[in-house]
This record gives structure tokens, C-alpha cells and sequence, in this order.
């Protein structure tokens, strides 16, 4: 993978908040040019016929939109007057982002995110998906937590998923997936989905990072909320991941090792395949 701006990541770690925001992001970007569609029919020259056979380049994930929305912004920390405006997320009004936690020795969440998004990205996008993203790059700021969840809409995905890591007391560890409530709103129509979606990451994530369920939030790492913008705002299927605690020492330096990332993002690819499949 290409190299992450790192540089703004150090200072993060001051004041830095607990994960809880929500994300969402803005500026669409990474869209993969959607392989060209299947078959230009082939002239009828020779014997072999059948006509119903599937393109020889079918991908499971083919004609399937997925959001990806890496939380918080790698430049965020250095706006505070827009990141700080109160937006409306229907059950209250909150910060517009949030700067997102960093572990000990100060790689941000932000970075995290990115990093791991863009992962994903690789790997649905080879699996024939086409994927948004919600931020074109880790050195931007914003987009508000309600652009965020209106990018997925728009794009009228078929999952989407937001990528963040818990800020929690060092000795919590373990990972835990939010799904949304009802709240009497849009949302409400995609919460059984959302929550299909939600125990298909979760399955997925434990399977293929081997990370425990969260010791210090949840039930099997499982946990409903009617407090973020980018759920509550949205009206295609959509989860959450934290995908564990930064402060967490053991954790921290999982997250730290490239290899690791790589196993978080193909853990979530499968989870949304899983549930895009079912
Ligand atoms: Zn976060």
C-alpha cells in the first residue's frame, strides 16, 4: 500500500477525544471504474453454444454498491471551529466530527481508519463491488457525521459500513459492533437490516482477526445505539465497527502492523460479502 501521511498523526494524541463520534465522510472518491459489463457477445462462430452461461468474469460482489466510511479525518484536529459546529442527528444535535482517538504512541485513528479502508476498498473492488468512499484522503477535515451517512444514501448502497477504533480505558479491550435502533425516522426501516449486517461483520471480524468481543461494551460484541449521525441518518443498511480499543497496549500494536490491517480489512470484506450473499 502506498504510504500514509503520518505526519499529523503525533499531535492527534492531545486532544484527542474517545471514538464515539460518528463518521461519515464526504467527498466521494475511489470509485471503481465498474469492469466493463460482461460479455460483448462474442460472434456465433464456433460449435459451442450454451447460451446461459455465466461470464466467464463473474465476481461475487458484481452490480453490489458498498459504502465505506473511514471515521474521522487526519486533519480534523486542526479545525475545530468546523468540526465542532452542531449538526442535527434527528435524537439530538452533535459535533459535526470529531478527531478520533490514537493509540499510545500516537497512530490516529484517523490514519487507522484510512488505512484499513482503502484495504477494503482494494479487496471488494477485486470481488466485483462497486466502492465509495466517504473521504478522499487522511489529510482533509470533516465531512460532517450527517454527509457522511448521505453519501450512502445517495449512492443507494447495499451495505455500508463505518471503520473506527475505540479510545476506552487501557485495560478494556476487544471489539464490539453498533448497529442502530428506532428511533421514528428514516432509519428505522433499514434496522432489521442493519442488524443482519451487523452480526455478519461481527462473525466475520472474530473469525478473521481473532480479536475477542469487547470486554467493556456490548453483549457479544454486539451493541445498539440511537445516538450517531451516521446511523440514525441512514437509510440503507449500515453498521459501525470499533474494531478495538487503541489504548489497549496489546491491541495498539496489532493495529500498528500493516499485516494486521490487512487482516482487519479482508475480516470486514468478508463480513459485508457474507451479508450481501445471504
Ligand atoms: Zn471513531
Amino acid at each position: 500500500m502506498r504510504a500514509l501521511p503520518a505526519t499529523v498523526l503525533a499531535v492527534c494524541g492531545l486532544i484527542a477525544s474517545a471514538c464515539g463520534g460518528t463518521g461519515s465522510g464526504g467527498a466521494a472518491a475511489g470509485q471503481a471504474a465498474p469492469a466493463t459489463t460482461a460479455a460483448q457477445a462474442s460472434p456465433p462462430s464456433s460449435s459451442s453454444s450454451s447460451a446461459k452461461q455465466s461470464p466467464p468474469d463473474a465476481k461475487p460482489l458484481d452490480g453490489k454498491v458498498i459504502v465505506i466510511d473511514p471515521g474521522h479525518n487526519g486533519a480534523n484536529y486542526r479545525h475545530p471551529a468546523e468540526i465542532n459546529r452542531k449538526v442535527n442527528v434527528l435524537t439530538q444535535w452533535k459535533p459535526c466530527d470529531t478527531t478520533g482517538t490514537s493509540t499510545n504512541s500516537g497512530y490516529s485513528e484517523a490514519a487507522f481508519t484510512w488505512d484499513v479502508s482503502r484495504r477494503m476498498t482494494k479487496i471488494l473492488e477485486g470481488r466485483g463491488a462497486t466502492v465509495k468512499l466517504t473521504r478522499t484522503s487522511n489529510n482533509g477535515v470533516g465531512p460532517c457525521i450527517t454527509e457522511r451517512a448521505a453519501i450512502g444514501n445517495k449512492a443507494k448502497a447495499d451495505a455500508a459500513i463505518s471503520v473506527h477504533a475505540d479510545g476506552a480505558a487501557p485495560s478494556g479491550h476487544g471489539f464490539h459492533v453498533i448497529m442502530p435502533k428506532k428511533i421514528n425516522g428514516p432509519v428505522d426501516k433499514v434496522v432489521g437490516a442493519s442488524s443482519k449486517l451487523g452480526v455478519a461483520v461481527r462473525d466475520a471480524y472474530r473469525k478473521g482477526t481473532g480479536l475477542p468481543y469487547s470486554t467493556y461494551i456490548g453483549k457479544n460484541a454486539l451493541n445498539y445505539r440511537s445516538d450517531l449521525g451516521g446511523l440514525n441518518l441512514s437509510t440503507v443498511p449500515k453498521v459501525f465497527v470499533e474494531c478495538g480499543n487503541m489504548r489497549n497496549a496489546t491491541e495498539a500494536a496489532k493495529f500498528q502492523d500493516p499485516r494486521f490491517r490487512q487482516k482487519i480489512a479482508l475480516a470486514l470484506a468478508n463480513g459485508l460479502q457474507h451479508y450481501l450473499e445471504a
